[in-house]
């Protein structure tokens, strides 16, 4: 290849696919059919415009791996929907499912349309016909292959594939789970909107709290205070700052498109975000110092960066100049490969997008769960819970003779409903997949970043997945 050899998104999934490769045990074979992609549906439709005229709409629906079914991916309405990039987002959903233990294979789908330049009827007839054609082609169902939203698309669109999809299987009583990311209401999950948010903040506080590696980044131990800086104040950033001010760190920096601000006492993120709801911009909030470029936040003096925004913010040329220990991508791709380099030279831990942001596929996989049991999280055990603990505190305090304060009574006498639970589960879910990378790292030194340890527990699980079905015998 020559010294400009660019590569496609696909080919530079495979490249940092191969580069962890190299440090687990797979034998050829089986890396190349786990990097593979099984299956690619292309789709060509017409759509009668609310003008008259026929246009050809051009789809994609991609299922890259069936080690575990069904397949699991948002589907993306924009121009720039090509087959390549789908391919590469159906990738990444395989290796990111296999980290954080969600038992799906990865997919993809995407509609190359700008959904602003048409119509919700026109909208809804797309959505409609692309899922009667991923219908057709058994490209969807809720033990084939669970889309969900992703760029462009959000709970309505989802409604409307639910919908389709069900009068299309008429009595398919696990209809529900077809798809993911629905409304409350059409049989959506609570607890989804900030899901990613909250396990940016799960992930990182696991990181903190983990002595050895605060010992080499010169922190101390715990989320407790430490100083952190917010690039997108959407919903994952708005989220995660909210769990981490919550949590006890000190969100000092807040960054948007038109510009960021600071105040070393922390910042009140809810304040924030009404003060920019209110006036349109994030500057001039009461007793914080505006900055001169928005970009400055991404460089200022802090222990935790969280780039939430875009991708490739933090490159080659402003990653020598970032000061946080350690830089936690809550957005896709925030961090360039050159970005990387610079942290490893300059010891910053950087904590992976595949991982850190995989809050919102995790909670798409209790909808689908509470889908398959036709029941709401909490409904069983909500009462119970609470009368079993109402007789245990009875019992503690005739037997003691004191008397709980009124706030520990609260949380004691408090079942579980759908936001707990899934809470909770996500919870779990982070912590676990935080030791498991980390456990990895620590047992190669080679390996020179939570990046490549991170593809290397994904490679592991789909490797382990794929020998243990016998596929190579
Ligand atoms: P969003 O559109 O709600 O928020 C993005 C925010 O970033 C917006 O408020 C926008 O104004 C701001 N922004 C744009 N340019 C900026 C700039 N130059 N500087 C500072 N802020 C800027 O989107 P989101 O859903 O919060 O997603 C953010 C990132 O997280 C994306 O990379 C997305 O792919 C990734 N992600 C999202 C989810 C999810 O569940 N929403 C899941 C995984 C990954």
């Amino acid at each position: 290849m020559s010294a400009h050899q660019t590569y496609s998104f696909f080919q530079s999934v495979e490249k940092s696919f191969n580069k962890a490769a190299k440090f687990t045990k797979w034998d050829q074979g089986i890396l190349e059919q786990i990097k593979a992609c099984n299956n690619i549906l292309q789709i060509r439709f017409p759509l009668k415009r609310d003008n008259g005229t026929i246009e050809v709409i051009e789809a994609y629906r991609v299922q890259h791996s069936h080690h575990k079914t069904p397949c699991k991916g948002g589907i993306r309405f924009s121009n720039e929907v090509n087959q390549d990039e789908v391919m590469a987002l159906a990738a990444l959903m395989t290796y990111k499912c296999a980290i954080v233990n969600v038992p799906f294979g990865g997919g993809k789908g995407g509609i190359k349309i700008n959904p602003k330049n048409y119509s919700v009827y026109e909208l809804e007839k797309i959505t409609r016909r692309y899922t009667s054609e991923l219908v057709k082609k058994k490209f969807i169902g809720p033990g084939l292959d669970v889309p969900a939203p992703d760029y462009g698309t959000g709970e309505r669109e989802m409604a409307w594939i639910v919908d389709t999809y069900a009068s299309l299987n008429p009595g398919e009583i696990d209809a529900a789970g077809c798809v993911t990311g629905k409304p409350v209401t059409q049989g959506g999950v609570r607890g989804r909107k900030e899901a990613t948010g909250l396990g940016v903040f799960f992930g990182i506080r696991e990181v903190c709290n983990m002595e050895e590696v605060m010992k080499g980044l010169g922190l101390t131990v715990g989320i407790k205070d430490k100083k952190v800086v917010v690039q997108g104040l959407g919903n994952v950033g708005y989220h995660a700052a909210k769990f981490f001010s919550e949590g006890g760190a000190k969100v000092i920096g807040l960054a948007e498109f038109e510009g960021a601000i600071t105040n070393p006492n922390g910042l009140d993120v809810e304040a924030v975000f009404q003060h920019r709801k209110s006036t349109g911009s994030i500057l001039n909030f009461p007793g914080a110092t505006n900055l001169a470029k928005n970009t400055d936040a991404l460089e200022m003096e802090c222990d935790i960066l969280i780039p939430a925004a875009l991708e490739n913010v933090i490159n080659g040329e402003n990653a020598p100049r970032v000061k946080a220990k350690i830089v936690g991508e809550a957005a896709n791709g925030p961090c360039t490969p050159e970005a990387d380099e610079v942290f490893i030279k300059k010891g910053i831990l950087c904590v992976p997008d595949m991982y850190l942001n995989a809050g919102g596929v995790t909670v798409s996989y209790f909808e689908w769960l509470k889908n398959l049991s036709h029941v709401r999280y909490g409904r069983m055990e909500k009462r119970f819970t609470e009368n079993l603990n109402y007789s245990i505190l009875e019992q503690v305090e005739a037997l003691t003779g004191k008397t709980v304060s009124e706030s520990a009574r609260k949380i004691i006498l408090n079942g579980p409903g759908e936001v707990e639970l899934v809470h909770s589960g996500l919870e779990e879910t982070m912590i676990a997949a935080t030791r498991e990378i980390m456990e990895i790292w620590k047992g190669n030194k080679d390996i020179p970043d939570m990046r490549t340890a991170a593809y290397v527990s994904a490679i592991d699980k789909v490797g382990t997945a794929y020998a243990q079905l016998g596929i190579f015998p």
